[in-house]
């Protein structure tokens, strides 16, 4: 329902929370967030309202500059840990928003894999550590799982050995980055972003996105880089 994700020079798991707390008005059922340190991804998830997040790492901190959040409003597996977003193999973890229309099939094409949960979400992960386990970097995996998901959705994946990298993708569901002073962010709503940045790029349908500290580089559905604005948004509260 809700994504953000930051790469950051600061520890980032209380600025994830923040800015998941500024997509509250949306609507969810779970929470969680993702961080890579010292090449190592980790996550903690919560059901229910944020604060059970945020006493969650209180008690199991998560360490981390570079990060990923996602508030979630269950369609595909109901509201449960195991459930809840980011999904992660250890190699690669994704959030995601919107619906993966094909993913029944996917799921049956990767049945040798193990799945932890019954959401839509987890193929998108478990195809992209294939393409990893393969060989291929993580933004060729990440771009070649792009290719064979059908329906609508906004993406951010964060990647083992990778603390300088967020893939983001939008097909029918929106995302946009924002530009921090050596710092990136990702956000499903300008709003997320509104403590934390005013520069704005949105993506157009079908772009998808290598985030890094110095910059974004954007490519349309057909994989050519793009040109896309960034604007500067009035401040909102
Ligand atoms: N379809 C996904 C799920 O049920 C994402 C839902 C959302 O947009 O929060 O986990």
């Amino acid at each position: 329902c809700g994504i953000v994700g930051v790469l950051g020079k600061h520890e980032v798991a209380p600025i994830l929370v923040e800015a998941l707390k500024r997509l509250e008005y949306r609507g969810y059922d779970s929470a969680g967030i993702a961080t890579v340190q010292d090449g190592r991804l980790d996550r903690r998830r919560a059901v229910g309202k944020l604060h059970n997040l945020s006493d969650l790492l209180v008690h199991d901190p998560l360490a981390g500059k570079s990060g990923i959040g996602h508030t979630r409003w269950a369609t595909h597996g109901g509201p449960s840990v195991k459930n809840a977003h980011p999904h992660q193999t250890g190699r690669v973890a994704v959030v995601h928003n919107g619906i993966i229309e094909n993913f029944r099939e996917l799921r049956s094409r990767l049945s040798d894999r193990n799945f932890e949960s019954e959401t839509d979400t987890e193929t998108v992960a478990q195809l992209c550590a294939s393409f990893l386990d393969e060989g291929k970097t993580p933004r060729e995996a990440a771009t070649e799982t792009l290719k064979h998901l059908e329906g609508a959705f906004a993406l951010a994946f964060l990647f083992e050995g990778e603390e300088d990298l967020i893939v983001a993708a939008r097909k029918g569901s929106p995302l946009c980055i924002g530009h921090g002073d050596g710092e990136m962010y990702v956000g499903s709503d300008a709003i997320a972003l509104s403590p934390l940045t005013n520069l704005i790029t949105y993506l157009e349908e079908g772009d998808y996105a290598f985030v890094t500290r110095d910059g974004v580089e954007i490519r349309d559905a057909k994989g050519r880089l793009a040109n896309r604005d960034a604007r500067t948004i009035s401040a909102q509260t």
